[in-house]
């Protein structure tokens, strides 16, 4: 397939005219073709509109079809073989196997929504009945369900070419809800976008949806994301960047005359908690494991552990020893862009030049826009009185904070903003208050607690959270992660009294979808 630069407004190519955007190959540095155009407001009007005019056929479309649509979407992308493979390789510096890997999930997760719809269950269908004898009042009949809010925005992530960019979770979620969905493509990847985006398109017009029901466009965040987000037709945003991207995102939807949610992941040190009895009996192991997980993608995961609260005593030695060495041993891996490479070396510089921080390790000399992994200990007091040190440095560093006792383990925690992931190593001999009250303080603070692992390689499934209080997250309320995303997209309407021919097939009498329903406080299926 040709990548042209085109914008995909439905069915419609449009070459963007407000700026010029190119793809850098981050491992040579080089400029890529073709030239892609930025979108202007006329762009995403356009685009805004069709995605509104698409809405009232699209979710009033069978489970059974939006489904179908949705599995079009997954083999079309499989279909662009290694053309997808190699373009994503060439703008992002991932290896092959990360990417057929990422391409799994992506195809895995849009299938799995496919799922999710067929059975119907996510209506969330609740009936109270009437009880016309009730005294002193008589009771109607209530009926509820969930229905799509409308064209929804995604903002493309950069660390996710496929799993959370065109066609990623935000969009799989929001199409299985019933929502139309404007991509606004991460400027990193444009080729990329473009062919996924075709993949989409194509799923659409075969299906003979309305053509409004996807759409993408190119552009600055300022200008054409900006516009969406403000464009009266979108209804929910979904956002995987920067905290600086998504709080801006955050408060120009609330500031609208309709405001509107933005489910944006940004933040996230991930603290990695290692108790006396797991350091003493196996801090070497401890070691080398959290050395593969921050280097895995050049650390360039959400869930990279940034932060690793260890209690000095028997093993603390062997942790660090076994972690400096593996970071010394393991190879410089090239980082996504340009950009968050330079982020990358000023967020290390800037620890490098901290009296209170010493460097336990770094990795081997790297070039260009390779990650020279780094490995920091600071003590708990200067850790607490330090404000700068819960910033995410994005890429393979990490903080470790040398704690004397629990209570200074918790005083840490405690002093964190909120992130998705929170783990503890332990074992069956730790003291049970402590871990008690690790896991208390961290249900506070993070989406998903682990024991014994780390936040990496995260599982596209039902009971996933991929989620925690902001800055992790805009909203902690919620998962950008498996099936319960759909929830996002989605608000719950009352039918009060309704005339059974005029009410949703989830609710009505005969339970024509023969899906779980909540009768009068009882699931049942009929
Ligand atoms: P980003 O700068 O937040 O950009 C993400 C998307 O949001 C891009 O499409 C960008 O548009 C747009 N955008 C940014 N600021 C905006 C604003 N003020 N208004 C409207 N749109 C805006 O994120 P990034 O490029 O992926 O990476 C930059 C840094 O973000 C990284 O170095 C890292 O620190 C962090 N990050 C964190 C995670 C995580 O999961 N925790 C993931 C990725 C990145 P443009 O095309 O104009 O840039």
């Amino acid at each position: 397939m040709t990548i042209s630069g085109h914008m995909l407004l439905g069915a419609e190519e449009v070459m963007g005219t407000s700026a010029q955007i190119n793809a850098i190959n981050p491992a040579t540095g080089e400029k890529m073709a073709p030239d892609f155009g930025g979108g202007t407001q006329a762009d995403v009007d356009k685009a805004c509109n069709k995605a509104a005019k698409a809405f009232s056929s699209f979710r009033r479309l069978s489970n059974e079809k939006r489904a179908a649509f949705i599995d079009s979407c997954a083999d079309n992308i499989m279909e662009l073989g290694d053309e997808l493979v190699e373009r994503v390789m060439a703008e992002t510096g991932l290896p092959q196997p990360r990417v057929v890997g990422e391409r799994g999930r992506t195809v895995g997760q849009l299938k799995l929504f496919a799922q999710l719809i067929r059975d119907g269950n996510y209506l969330g269908a609740r009936i109270d009945t009437a009880m016309p004898d009730r005294e002193p009042l008589p009771r109607l009949d209530h009926r509820m369900q969930y229905i799509p809010l409308g064209p929804v925005a995604v903002f493309g992530a950069s660390n996710f070419p496929l799993a959370f960019s065109v066609a990623g979770g935000d969009t799989a979620a929001a199409f299985a809800a019933g929502c139309p969905v404007i991509v606004k493509a991460h400027s990193s990847h444009p080729g990329t976008s473009e062919l996924v985006g075709r993949a989409l398109q194509k799923a659409v017009a075969d299906h003979g949806l309305d053509e409004g029901v996807f759409s993408l466009v190119f552009g600055s965040g300022r200008e054409v994301g900006s516009a969406l987000v403000s464009h009266p037709a979108i209804k929910a945003v979904g956002f995987t960047g920067s905290e600086g991207g998504g709080t801006a995102l955050m408060k120009l939807a609330a500031a609208r005359p309709e405001p509107i949610p933005v489910y944006a992941e940004m933040s996230s040190i991930n603290p990695v908690f290692l108790l006396p009895d797991a350091l003493a009996t196996r801090g070497a192991e401890i070691g080398s494991n959290l050395v593969a997980s921050m280097m895995m993608g050049a650390g360039q995961f959400c869930t990279s552990p940034g932060l690793v609260i260890a209690m000095a005593g028997d093993g603390y030695d062997d942790f660090v020893a076994s972690a400096r060495d593996s970071i010394a041993e393991a190879a410089p891996q090239t980082m996504l862009s340009p950009t968050i490479h330079e982020a990358y070396q000023k967020g290390v510089e800037h620890l490098s030049s901290m009296s209170q921080l010493s460097q336990l390790s770094q990795g081997k000399e790297a070039q260009g826009c390779q990650c020279r992994a780094a490995l920091f200990e600071v003590s708990a007091s200067d850790f607490i009185s330090n404000e700068d040190l819960r910033e995410e440095v994005f890429g393979s560093c990490s903080l470790v904070v040398r704690c004397d006792n629990a209570e200074q383990m918790i005083t840490v925690l405690n002093s964190l903003r909120g992130q998705l992931t929170g783990a503890i190593h332990a074992t069956d001999a730790e003291d049970p208050e402590l871990v008690d009250g690790l896991i208390e303080a961290l249900e506070l603070k993070v989406g998903r607690i682990i024991w014994n692992g780390f936040g990496t390689g995260v599982e596209v499934c039902h009971a996933m959270v991929h989620g925690g209080p902001y800055p992790a997250t805009a909203d902690g309320r919620s998962t950008s992660v498996g099936t319960a995303a759909i929830d996002r997209y989605m608000r719950p309407v009352c039918y009060q009294n309704m005339p059974n021919k005029y009410l949703p097939k989830s609710v009505d009498e005969e339970n024509s979808l023969g899906i779980f329903r909540l009768v009068n406080g009882e699931v049942v299926t009929n």
